[in-house]
């Protein structure tokens, strides 16, 4: 069982009645819910409007996956949460960032660099390629699909040079962007999505849906590790010679 959770600030979808319409239950009861149509995912959500930012030691530390979506309230997550989920991320918990995520605190933290990029909300149609056909995140994304309307978000994307670029997204507009791509961060995978803009249906399409499925099992980990760096008394050659067995990960 893989358990998720799926974080979403909730503020667009209880003010505006266009983006209710869009997402009744929210951008995260949207995911959840066809998230949850795999048996072997767990799916728990919180938004900003929870006690603790819906956040707690005991929920994290039971976390493999973090889906993060945020865009106005960036700032009212607390630095002490980043810290916790920057440190979960490192021992081994997968984070995928979604659209306006990328300007979380969260996120510039694991990516170290101020993450911004060019946008405009002209309702521009993308089209999203491919260039990865063969990594476990696309499986079942064909050579390229559309959407016909997303926020346009374009290069210069300051980020580190990603682990690997799966699909560049393009606009009618005219720019380019890194759409999906991915990070590691100590033994955690990191996943960014950009399409996910709040005034269009995109988390209703099956790509996208696809897309952030397979990025769940792929960022799920197989083990943890504690950030301790301990003193190692005794060395692995005496470790032999008494017949001690290799301490395993945590599974
Ligand atoms: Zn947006």
């Amino acid at each position: 069982m893989i358990r998720v959770l799926v974080w979403n600030e909730f503020h667009h979808e209880q003010k505006h009645e266009h983006i209710r319409a869009i997402y009744p239950e929210g951008i995260h009861g949207c995911i959840r819910d066809f998230l949850k149509t795999n048996e072997d995912l767990q799916v728990t959500t919180a938004t900003i409007f929870d006690e603790n930012i819906g956040l707690s030691d005991e929920l994290l530390e039971n976390t493999d996956v973090l889906l993060w979506w945020g865009h106005v309230r960036h700032k009212d997550v607390p630095d002490e949460w980043v810290e916790k989920i920057v440190r979960r991320v490192n021992e081994g918990m997968g984070f995928i960032g979604l659209h306006s995520a990328h300007h979380s605190k969260i996120f510039k933290a694991l990516m170290g660099t101020p993450c911004n990029l060019q946008w405009r909300e002209s309702g521009d149609h993308e089209r999203l390629w491919n260039i990865a056909p063969n990594h476990p995140v696309m499986k079942g994304i064909p050579e390229y699909f559309e959407l016909d309307g997303e926020e346009t978000y374009g290069e210069r994307f300051d980020i580190p040079r990603p682990d690997e670029l799966l699909m560049i997204g393009w606009y009618s507009g005219g720019e380019v962007f890194r759409s999906v791509c991915t990070f590691t961060r100590g033994i955690g995978r990191i996943l960014y999505i950009q399409p996910g803009h709040e005034t269009f249906p995109t988390f209703h399409n099956q790509y996208i849906q696809k897309l952030i499925t397979n990025g769940v099992y792929w960022a799920a980990p197989n083990c943890r590790v504690q950030l301790t760096g301990p003193h190692s008394v005794v060395s692995p050659e005496d470790r032999r010679k008494n017949g001690d067995q290799p301490t395993d990960y945590i599974r």
